[in-house]
């Protein structure tokens, strides 16, 4: 870990302020890992606390995530924030209108048929076939994992300059480069309410770092749950309980 890692994302997490613009990821921040990524639970105060928050910040306050933009509502249901998807492949605007990354940033069609193939024999995997990215689960069957591996690396070695292999917690993930959650926070940024706040991501994971990176890099700030939360999603919903409109303004 480099100095820059440790100031963006090794400190305690601060007290919320008013004038920041919100980016949270959802899973291992939002909510608690489970077995695979169709077992978690949302917690039943955890909307009603987005929504507080978001009115506390004016609306600035946006969900990034490499999960599909469906998935994100399906788990935030009923609310539907601005938000980014599939690592910012899709990308919802404050005015609810959706943008959409460039056909080419998608994997190659032969790649998700290669990993089908393979993974008749990976018991126990997830494989998650999004329209931008390809992921591969093995929180269930972790002697799998080598295998994902070397058959992801492989398809990347054939290009290279335009995509890379993401390893997460307990999965790999293959994507076009020029689609990160650091992107995704510029974008959103250029809008209102979020444009002139100060950006503040939370996340738990390595796509994450290309959120923290462009949050400082505009001003702002990253937290890793890890090293800002003990670790744990219960403590980031609790922080972000703090977030309270402002009665007096
Ligand atoms: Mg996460």
């Amino acid at each position: 870990m480099d100095c820059m890692e440790m100031k963006q994302s090794g400190i305690r997490a601060p007290e919320p302020r008013l004038d920041w613009a919100l980016f949270l990821d959802i899973d291992g921040t939002l909510i608690e890992i489970a077995e695979s990524p169709n077992a978690v639970k949302v917690p039943e105060t955890l909307a009603s606390t987005l929504v507080a928050a978001g009115q506390s910040l004016d609306g600035a306050l946006a969900i990034v995530s490499g999960r599909t933009l469906d998935v994100i509502d399906i788990l935030m249901a009923p609310l539907k924030p601005p938000a980014a998807g599939e690592h910012g492949a899709v990308i919802r605007l404050p005015d609810g209108s959706v943008w959409n990354a460039a056909s080419e940033l998608a994997v190659p069609a032969e790649w998700k048929q290669r990993v089908c193939r393979a993974a008749e024999t990976w018991n126990g995997t997830v494989i998650e076939y999004k329209p931008y990215s390809i992921a591969a689960h093995f929180r269930q069957a972790p002697s799998y994992g080598p295998d994902v591996q070397r058959l992801f690396e492989a398809m990347v070695a054939e290009n290279p300059n335009d995509f890379e292999v993401l390893r997460a917690s307990m999965a790999f993930e293959v994507r076009h480069r020029d689609i990160n959650k650091g992107a995704a926070v510029r974008e959103l940024m250029k809008h209102a309410p979020f444009s002139g706040r100060v950006p503040v991501f939370v996340g738990d994971d390595v796509t994450d770092e290309d959120g923290f990176r462009v949050a400082t890099e505009l001003g702002g700030l990253g937290l890793h749950v890890g090293r800002s939360f003990g670790g744990k999603p219960s403590e980031v919903r609790r922080w972000l309980e703090a977030f309270r409109p402002n009665d007096a303004s």
